[in-house]
């Protein structure tokens, strides 16, 4: 006994309580504005530990239940006490999907509730982390005959609003994170005017694309429906996408400044605001309508395009920044004779689910950094340690029911999810495993600090 050592893991799982056992329902209403005041929505931790490239590997995890997991760190390991003694560590989580559980269990557990939360206009952030190739791409996005979260929550996204979708452009933003309802009049001028002339903000989708593709192959999409629509409702989606790079905030959808002579600029930094309602927002950020999820993957790829000509333009690394692909779904009534939408600011509903592919979580040292890198490996390490930080202390105060300042102020990361921190909108977070012997010590180091 005296060689395995027990832990409650710092941040990773501490003891889960009743409220936050339950299992994810999909239809159970909980209409908007019920939540009683002091009433936070719970963070919840999950791990999923990826396959063996090469089963013949070591490996240095096993899962116990679907709630604890096992650290065996291999015999080369910093871990491993001088008299050779090697010690076991167990760590808790909301629920371990191990190396058989497909991508859509893991949607299905973890993401798809937070769709249903959308839809009944609730807030939701998603995160996945872990070291580099530990499968956060993979679990956020994964592949088109195996989609990973992000086109499954579109997929469930559509399928449920599919017959009571706004024309587009009836819901219009108001350049200050909010929206407002025109005339389906003004509605048609508009589309008429950006068919003709498409920009940015009006992704074109080729037809190749409506047939159900993501990117140049054809996808298997997720047909999951949720019930939870408001039949006297319109709805309408919205995307952007941001990346935060050594605490710095771009905009993926923003046209890259381009010079003839020197090529593509770096791209311009973003600033946070708070809007009327006290909620936080990239200004000046593109957010675009989209009608279906094949236009979203046409901002997603667009965006990531975009993302490896900045890195360029930046010499930066993709694995140290954080990409956050947000959605948002806007929603109102219709006009009591059920003909358009009503125009009363006050009857628009807006909700948020944000998705953060996180960097990567390694120390600095394993990337070989030097210079700016190691500057810029700092602000990556900071950032996810303020995040870490912060959802420590929003559990803390979850457990002992008390108020303790939670430090989102520490990283651009964590301040532009401040509304969540103030216990607005469900947290949740999937911690990536890399079973590999070798990725011992740094996987244990990001679950023990
Ligand atoms: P990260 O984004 O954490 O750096 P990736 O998601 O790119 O890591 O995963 C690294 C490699 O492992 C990829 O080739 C990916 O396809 C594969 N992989 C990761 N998780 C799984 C999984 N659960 N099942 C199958 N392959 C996986
Ligand atoms: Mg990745």
């Amino acid at each position: 006994m005296e060689n395995i050592c027990y832990f409650r893991p710092k941040w990773v799982g501490s003891p889960v309580t009743n409220n936050e056992k339950t299992t994810p329902k999909v239809n159970e209403r909980r209409g908007k504005n019920s939540k009683k005041k002091g009433e936070v929505d719970p963070v919840e931790v999950y791990c999923r530990v990826r396959p063996l490239d090469n089963p013949n590997d070591s490996c240095c995890v096993k899962p116990l239940s679907t709630t604890v997991v096992q650290l065996i760190p291999p015999e080369n390991s910093l871990a491993v006490a001088r008299n050779g003694q090697i010690k076991e560590y167990q760590f808790t989580f909301q629920y371990i999907f191990d190396e058989y559980t497909s991508q859509k269990a893991v949607f299905d557990y973890v993401a798809c509730p937070l769709v249903d939360d959308l839809i009944k206009g609730k807030n939701g952030l998603l995160f996945t982390y872990g070291i580099t190739s530990s499968g956060k791409t993979y679990t956020m996005t994964g592949t088109p005959k195996d989609q990973g979260i992000l086109p499954r929550c579109l997929d469930v996204l559509f399928n449920s609003i599919s017959g009571v979708q706004a024309k587009k452009y009836v819901f219009k933003s108001d350049k200050m994170n909010g929206f407002e309802v025109q005339s389906e009049a003004d509605a048609m001028i508009e589309r008429q005017k950006r068919d003709i002339m498409p920009g940015i903000t009006t992704p074109k989708t080729p037809t190749a694309n409506r047939r159900g593709n993501f990117g140049d192959q054809e996808r298997i999409s997720d047909p999951t429906i949720l019930t939870s629509v408001d039949d006297d409702n319109q709805y309408a989606v919205f995307v952007s996408y941001i990346e935060i790079y050594n605490n710095y905030v771009y905009d993926l959808l923003e046209e890259l400044p381009y010079d003839p002579i020197t090529g593509y600029k770096p791209p311009q930094t973003k600033i946070l605001r708070t809007d009327s309602s006290d909620c936080m927002y990239v200004m000046n950020c593109v957010e675009v309508e989209i009608t279906s999820p094949e236009e979203a993957f046409e901002v997603l790829f667009k965006g990531q395009k975009r993302r490896k000509v900045a890195h360029t333009a930046l010499n930066a690394e993709s694995s140290r920044s954080h990409s956050i692909f947000n959605i948002r779904l806007v929603q109102a009534p219709l006009d009591p004779r059920g003909e358009e939408v009503l125009q009363d600011p006050d009857k628009i509903c807006v909700s948020q689910l944000s998705l953060v592919d996180l960097a990567g979580s390694e120390r600095t040292h394993r990337t070989k950094n030097a210079g700016d890198r190691l500057k810029e490996a700092g602000n990556i390490n900071q950032s996810l340690m303020a995040l870490r930080n912060c959802i420590e202390i929003l559990r803390e105060n979850q457990k002992n029911n008390s108020n303790k300042m939670v430090p989102y102020r520490d990283s651009k990361l964590t301040h532009l999810f401040k509304n969540y921190f103030d216990g607005e909108g469900k947290v949740r977070m999937v911690v990536c495993v890399n079973p590999k012997g070798e990725e011992f010590d740094e996987t244990i180091v990001r679950f023990l600090i």
